[in-house]
């Protein structure tokens, strides 16, 4: 399974990092639709699209107005949005609104359900809420199997890490986990309900995953270790930086 980092900033774009889009090509599955996803219709490998809204922050769904052309063009022939149902009204009321973005793209919304889980081209797609950021955030998780091995991996961004999805991430392969900030400004991680570098790192070895890669960076950070990387690898020694363009690979 390839895993490709479209976009690895949060809040805005800077010259190093669009917003927040995780894509699956082989399976069609795309986690977020930040400014990134201009880039993902050239990546995509399925003709059928599903993304899987954290929640409804700008960083997080502005792309989806993008999609517009690749699905008119037929380079997309169908979307599906799965989130929850107040993600769903904010992007149908807000961000398509007739002021905004007055043309609606052919997206069939569907509404997650508790404790529902998604099958989608052999891989499995569940999810849970995450109550730390304001207005909360969901983190999505996917299971399959490769020649009789299970496989994993997992999308948790927009929290501060609180121990309430430890266990939903447990040992999985790949953990993709925001970080917005470095541990010398661990206070912003708790005002704004996001993460911090150590404590993240803490998490991965805590919920025994394999690989942590972290993604969601404070976007006024562009230089080439925002985060204080080797904090993170004391802690958790599988630790990188995702950068836009970065393709990973759970086998
Ligand atoms: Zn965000
Ligand atoms: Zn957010």
């Amino acid at each position: 399974m390839q895993i490709e980092f479209l976009g690895t900033g949060g809040f805005h774009p800077n010259e190093r990092r669009h917003t927040a889009c995780v894509l699956l090509p082989e399976v069609g599955i795309a986690f977020d639709a930040g400014t990134s996803v201009f880039r993902l219709a050239a990546r995509l490998k399925t003709k059928e699209l599903h993304v899987f809204l954290s929640h409804a922050h700008l960083d997080h769904i502005c792309g989806l107005t993008y999609l517009l052309v690749p699905l008119l063009k037929g380079e997309i022939k169908s979307c599906r949005i799965y989130a929850g149902a107040d993600v769903l009204t904010a992007v149908r009321q807000h961000l398509f609104s007739e002021d905004v973005f007055p043309v609606w793209p052919q997206f069939e919304l569907l509404e997650l359900e508790r404790h529902k889980t998604y099958p989608i081209a052999g891989v499995t797609v569940s999810h849970q809420p995450l109550p730390s950021h304001p207005g909360g955030s969901r983190a999505f998780r996917v299971d399959w199997q490769n020649r009789g091995q299970k496989r994993s991996l997992a999308y948790v961004t927009d929290t501060t890490v609180d121990g309430s999805y430890t266990e939903f991430i447990r040992g999985v392969d790949l953990l993709i986990h925001e970080c917005n900030f470095a541990d010398s400004l661990a206070e912003w991680s708790y005002k704004t309900g996001h993460s911090h570098t150590s404590m993240v790192a803490q998490l991965a070895k805590e919920s025994s995953v394999i690989r942590l890669a972290l993604t969601h960076v404070d976007p006024s950070t562009p230089q080439d270790d925002p985060l204080g990387i080797d904090a993170a690898r004391q802690i958790f020694p599988s630790t990188q930086l995702a950068e836009d363009g970065a393709v990973l690979s759970v086998d």
